[in-house]
């Protein structure tokens, strides 16, 4: 019997388990192979609807469902934390000392947040980044009467690229409906040269800064937060004082593959940009064509360090590649052409702010060009949060 081993019940792990499901079902049924989602809570969390928690618009109940209902029935679905990977002998571990062994292994252990890294980040600043954080962000919200309000990131890479860029536009509405505007600078801190790592959709979005009146500090890497001063300064040198701070907390991959020797502290694992296997750990500097892949482990999702946006639609678009490679082996044939290689195709939603959106996507080879900001996209967006548990999760789209 082959097993099929998913660590991870988020975006990548639930589709690529169904996918995979789909394409052994005949073996499944007689027995010939066994697929099973690992996940450490059991629940699966809708997270771009965080930021409309903070938005006053959502509510965290709606945001999750019990993972087993999101899974094919084919689909085995363990309840525990996965604490050691055991590559060569080819088994996980879990909490409570469960074994699973694998024949083929995908991870889809997406990422963790760390706020912690920043000093007093816990106390000065806040996030959307979890339901919690983000109502707690509402609330300071529904007390601010104006002032300094910065928005910052204090980590690269992050989940959602567009999503500090999008909370400035909506805060920025808001409080213009508020009546809070003229009494509010807004300030918006990029830690590169640009308001947008991609050349595209900086020059859509920068246009959108001068007209709200956003003040943008380009090459701003947040260093440190000042709790006496109310200043928050950058590795760069810059300071900027703030009444209410919104800062993007620093992200790392999974500390289980760093501990198995997948993946380098950060917790990225190393991903074959088109066949998504993991590849060997190699000192900086080896090209790329000497590193050796795993031929029997996948990753997916926000795990890999590939240089694309960490976001449910990468996972969405990667699982059917991970899928027919991973179907294919247990069935001993070649994958076929149609997805035997992964893009690099990503299609994002981005708030401009006043009911209007925009939308991006690309791949490796085409930059985005993200169409004229219209209410279309926005709702677009909004319609696409509502029926996601029917869709993407279950593979029907
Ligand atoms: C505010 C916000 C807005 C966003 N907006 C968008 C958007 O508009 N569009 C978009 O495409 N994406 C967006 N994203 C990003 C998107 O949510 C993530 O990129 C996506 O969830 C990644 O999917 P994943 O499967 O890799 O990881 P996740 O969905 O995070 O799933 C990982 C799973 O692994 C489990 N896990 C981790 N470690 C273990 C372990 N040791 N043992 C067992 N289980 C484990 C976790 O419990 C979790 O269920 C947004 C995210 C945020 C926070």
């Amino acid at each position: 019997m082959k097993r099929v081993l998913v660590l991870g019940g988020g975006v990548g792990g639930t589709l690529a388990a169904n996918l995979i499901a789909r394409k052994l079902r005949r073996q499944v049924a007689r027995g010939g192979a066994v697929v099973t989602v690992v996940d450490q809570t059991g629940n699966h969390t809708y997270q771009p609807g965080f930021m409309y928690i903070a938005m006053g618009n959502e509510r965290a109940e709606s945001l999750e469902r019990p993972e087993r209902r999101l899974l094919d029935k084919e689909v085995e679905l363990v309840v525990g934390q996965v604490t050691r990977i055991d590559i060569a002998r080819r088994l996980v571990e879990l909490a409570d000392g469960m074994r699973l062994a694998y024949d083929q292994l995908v991870l889809a252990t997406g990422s963790r947040i760390l706020p912690e890294l920043v000093e007093h980040f816990d106390t000065e600043a806040h996030h959307f980044y979890s339901a919690e954080a983000a109502l707690k962000l509402r609330r300071a919200l529904d007390a601010f009467t104006g002032g300094r309000l910065v928005i910052g990131i204090a980590g690269m890479p992050y989940k959602c690229p567009p999503a500090p860029l999008e909370v400035a536009f909506l805060i920025e509405s808001e409080l213009r409906q508020r009546g809070l505007r003229d009494r509010t600078e807004i300030h918006f801190c990029s830690p590169i040269g640009r308001v947008f790592t991609i050349e595209s959709v900086s020059e859509m979005a920068a246009p959108y800064f001068d007209q709200k009146g956003i003040e943008v500090h380009t090459f701003f890497n947040v260093e440190a937060i000042d709790p006496e001063r109310k200043v928050v300064t950058s590795l760069e040198g810059e300071e900027l004082a703030y009444d209410l701070l919104i800062l993007v907390p620093p992200h790392k991959g999974a500390q289980l593959v760093t501990d198995a020797g997948l993946a380098p502290a950060s917790g990225w694992l190393p991903t074959d940009r088109h066949t998504l296997q993991v590849k060997h750990l190699m000192p900086p500097g080896t090209p790329d064509a000497e590193v050796p892949r795993f031929p029997d482990i996948y990753a997916l999702g926000d795990a890999t360090d590939l240089p694309l946006s960490k976001a449910g639609s990468t996972a969405h678009f990667e699982a059917p590649v991970v899928a027919e490679r991973v179907a294919a082996a247990v069935l001993g044939r070649e994958p076929h052409a149609r997805d035997a290689s992964y893009t690099g195709k990503v299609m994002c939603f981005f708030e401009i702010g006043d009911g209007k959106g925009t939308l991006l996507q690309f791949d490796y080879d085409h930059p985005p060009k993200p169409p004229r900001p219209n209410q279309l996209w926005h709702l677009g967006k909004i319609v696409f949060n509502k029926t996601y548990w029917m869709t993407v999760p279950r593979g029907r789209v």
